[in-house]
């Protein structure tokens, strides 16, 4: 059954993914839409298996720290002094609580570098449609739950999350191990 998942994640992201971006290059207003239904299809096959995992990442994107903060945390989220400015302190908490890794990333090429650095058996991905569903092909075969994040001041500024969302996937992917000991 796991084998036939990845089968069939990988059709979805290596096949599937790129033609509908062939297409939504004729269809721009269509190709975010295209990009979710991508994400959900993507976490929809993610939930259908059980991973032993024991490295979870949490990757979130840049644009979730405050725009006023100057603290460089691409390196290291852990410098974040915890104001509450943003929700990067309750994922900072998040992580901690949960035993899990947490890293930012500004880009593509980053958020890559992060993965081949951390080597995670797993990733809750936090971004927008674009760059979520263009990593999590990149990132393919590892099981990657995503989640949009939300825009309230507009793209790549001061976006933050639903933190239940993000508590809920990680621990799906913390209760999937757990069933692989039984
Ligand atoms: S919570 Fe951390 S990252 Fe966000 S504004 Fe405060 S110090 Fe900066």
């Amino acid at each position: 059954m796991k084998d036939l998942i990845i089968f069939v994640r990988g059709f979805v992201l290596k096949v599937y993914y790129p033609l509908l971006m062939f297409l939504g290059a004729f269809l721009r207003e269509k190709r975010s839409k295209m990009q979710t239904h991508i994400i959900k299809l993507n976490n929809y096959l993610v939930r259908q298996g059980k991973y032993k995992i024991d490295k979870i990442l949490l990757l979130l994107p840049h644009c979730i720290q405050n725009s006023k903060c100057d603290i460089r945390l691409t390196f290291n989220v852990l410098k974040c002094k915890r104001c509450g400015l943003c929700k990067i302190k309750d994922l900072i908490e998040l992580a901690e609580d949960s035993g899990i890794a947490i890293s930012i990333a500004t880009g593509g090429t980053i958020a890559r570098k992060v993965v081949r650095e951390l080597k995670p058996h797993a990733i809750v991905a936090v971004a927008c449609e674009r760059d979520l569903s263009s990593g999590i092909v990149d990132t393919y075969p590892i099981p990657v739950l995503g989640i949009i994040n939300e825009r309230p001041s507009g793209p790549c500024i001061d976006t933050t999350v639903d933190l239940q969302k993000v508590k809920e996937a990680i621990q799906w992917f913390i209760n999937s191990h757990q069933d692989t000991k039984q």
